[in-house]
């Protein structure tokens, strides 16, 4: 492990000679005049005095070299479409929208909100806003409107781009009538919309707020809009992301370390080169959407695929299709989704040969021994490299860099801290960690280039939520339980807080127990992640009703909607129990985990502080538990 161990030390230890090299992976009209400016900790400042664009970095500065490659290669087969965009074609695009969204006024440091479907337009939406200099905020298009209008009165974005539908499994998934609730319910209403009409469902436009793309886009084809030069530490974008409490944080990045981490990852994790094709499975409402299927592949040259879809239509073996068909040399998906395909017919991983897929990451959630093992089997000659990150980093924590060192992997460990992150495992009570001893998973500060800078128009929150949570130090807390083995392969053994991940997607059960509370039949309510062989985790509720006699499934349909309204059907609880009281200590703490352990079958354990122990005769009656 010598090339490994000597990189990433050196990535610690000579920080600023390293990020110096990196930062020459990318155009800099103005360079930086100072690395790192760590002199106001927690906050960090990469790139400092550096002035440059991202859409730049991702589009133009390719056009001379590779201008007729693919960029960007759409595939949907829910709408049997197939696009491919060359760099050259791309940039005429972006350079149209952008000029679209300045006659519609947006600026330097606007704000743009993104709510679309997996279609060309949302990238082309991104990258334009970048090239402005401004800032955009995508939700993820499975977010109903309330959870819509709370990130708009936080983002209070000037323009929103949306779309008329999208489609899931053969069906319309309206996107315009949930908007246009969201925006009703904001406090902060957007200037104007901007909307893609995929007519797939009528849509009625408003006047004076509602713009239709293809007529703007008409005006402005020939657009030859100039990217905006910012400072490295501009604002490139905000994505919301759960936490303990009901409100979403905006999770806020910069530009030139963003610029310069996710190029960099894109060769030494990701093992690619420019030219080469990376298939990303993810949605651009996420992080890893947002790094690699946009930024990441379209800064380092590549060519990335977006994939409106599902991985089991037209039938299961339509990923490893398109992988052949294209010679996809990563991939990237989600335990999930392999544990999808886990149970279909095991001749569909064998239809297509794979000589070209060297690479397939797996992230977003616990990757669990037995699905590591069975897609390494079906993939033959494919790697299968489990990463470890979050929203906040934008890139992975801990995951085997290929490029560095192609160092053995362990089954059910993400390996070893990347390059940058100065991971500490931190005991609860500041004693030593030992091999193989639980511990919470942090970061030493400075969090290196591409991680958050701070949670937007909220910095007194960014330091308390992160770094506040030991005395001795502050470090960056990452909310995960994890151990490192004698070998030091690191472990994840899940969230520390109450949050709960879902097929990969990270839900808050404060949010959840909010949303089942608008419902007017429930007086009181507890929300816990439940072990579930397919999703890892699903919410499961336990319901106090204001009139139990209402007890039944028209109660639990009830609540079922209002979840489905509030959040998403993401957030719809696999489970709602009915009860007359939960558990809760003297001081009225709701008792989760000790719910959590009944639900999975494990003992409550510690109930010394419980107000009436009859609650939890009622959650394991509830449950049929003896
Ligand atoms: P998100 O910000 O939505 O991407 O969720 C991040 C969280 O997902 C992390 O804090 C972990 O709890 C979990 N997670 C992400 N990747 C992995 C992984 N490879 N193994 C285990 N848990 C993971």
């Amino acid at each position: 492990m010598g090339a490994y161990r000597d990189h990433y030390r050196r990535s610690i230890e000579a920080r600023d000679e390293f990020w110096a090299d990196e930062a020459k992976l990318i155009d800099w009209q103005t360079p930086p005049s100072q690395i790192c400016d760590f002199s106001r900790p927690p906050f960090v400042r990469w790139y400092v005095g550096g002035r440059t664009n991202l859409c730049h970095n991702a589009v133009d500065r390719h056009v001379a070299t590779r201008g007729e490659q693919t960029a960007l290669h759409f595939i949907s087969t829910e709408t049997d479409a197939e696009v491919k965009y060359s760099y050259r074609e791309l940039h005429a695009e972006v350079n149209r929208v952008a000029a679209m969204l300045q006659s519609l006024g947006v600026g330097q440091g606007d704000r743009v909100l993104i709510y679309m479907p997996m279609i060309p337009e949302a990238v082309f939406a991104m990258l334009a806003t970048v090239r402005i200099g401004a800032i955009h905020s995508v939700v993820f298009g499975g977010f109903a409107s309330a959870s819509l209008a709370t990130r708009i009165d936080d983002a209070q974005p000037k323009v929103i781009v949306s779309a008329d539908a999208g489609m899931r499994m053969g069906k319309v998934v309206p996107y315009k009538p949930l908007l246009d609730a969201a925006i009703d319910l904001a406090a902060k209403k957007p200037a104007r919309v901007l909307l893609f009409d995929r007519k797939l469902e009528p849509m009625a436009l408003k006047a004076g707020r509602d713009v239709d793309w293809a007529a703007l886009r008409a005006t402005h084809h020939e657009a030859a809009v100039p990217v905006a030069w910012v400072d490295s530490t501009h604002p490139s974008y905000i994505l919301y992301t759960s936490g303990t409490t009901g409100r979403p944080k905006g999770v806020q990045r910069d530009t030139g370390g963003y610029a310069v981490a996710l190029t960099s990852s894109m060769r030494k994790v990701f093992a690619l080169d420019p030219g080469e094709t990376m298939f990303c499975t993810s949605d651009i409402g996420w992080v890893v959407g947002h790094s690699y299927i946009v930024y990441g592949p379209l800064l380092n040259g590549n060519t990335t695929i977006m994939y409106e879809g599902v991985p089991l239509r037209p039938d299961p073996a339509i990923w490893w299709k398109i992988c052949a068909e294209n010679n996809v040399k990563t991939m990237f998906s989600s335990p999930t989704a392999i544990r999808v395909l886990k149970k279909q017919d095991p001749d569909y991983m064998k239809r297509h040969k794979l000589p070209a897929l060297r690479y397939l990451f797996l992230a977003g959630e616990p990757l669990d021994e037995p699905t590591a093992r069975w897609v390494s089997d079906a993939l033959g000659g494919t790697a299968i490299i489990d990463n470890y990150w979050q929203t906040e980093s934008g890139w992975p924590i801990l995951s085997a860099q290929i490029a560095v060192e192609d160092t053995p992997r362990k089954f059910g460990s993400p390996s070893f801290p990347v390059y940058g992150f100065d991971v500490v495992l931190k005991s609860e009570d500041g004693s030593a960690v030992g091999a193989d001893q639980k511990a919470v998973l942090t970061i030493r500060p400075p969090l290196p280039p591409g991680a958050l800078s701070t949670v937007w128009g909220d910095d007194e929150r960014f330091v308390s939520t992160y770094f506040g949570s030991f005395r001795d130090e502050a470090l960056y807390n990452t909310f995960d339980w994890a151990t490192r083995d004698a070998d030091g392969y690191y472990f994840i053994l899940g969230r520390t807080d109450d949050v709960i991940n879902v097929a990969g997607h990270r839900l808050g059960t404060r949010e959840i127990e909010e949303a089942v509370q608008g419902n007017a039949l429930v007086a009181e309510c507890a929300v816990v992640g439940v072990a579930d062989s397919l999703k890892g985790q699903v919410p499961v509720a336990f319901v106090v009703l204001k009139d139990p006699s209402q007890a039944g499934d028209a109660a639990r349909s009830a609540i079922a909607q209002t979840v489905d309204r509030e959040i998403g059907a993401i957030a719809r609880p696999a489970a709602v129990h009915f009860v007359t009281l939960l558990p809760k200590t003297r001081s009225g703490k709701l008792l989760r985990r000790s719910i959590q352990a009944l639900a999975e079958g494990r003992d409550p354990g510690d109930l010394t502080t419980i107000e009436d122990p009859s609650a939890l005769a009622q959650i394991k009656g509830a449950l049929g538990i003896a």
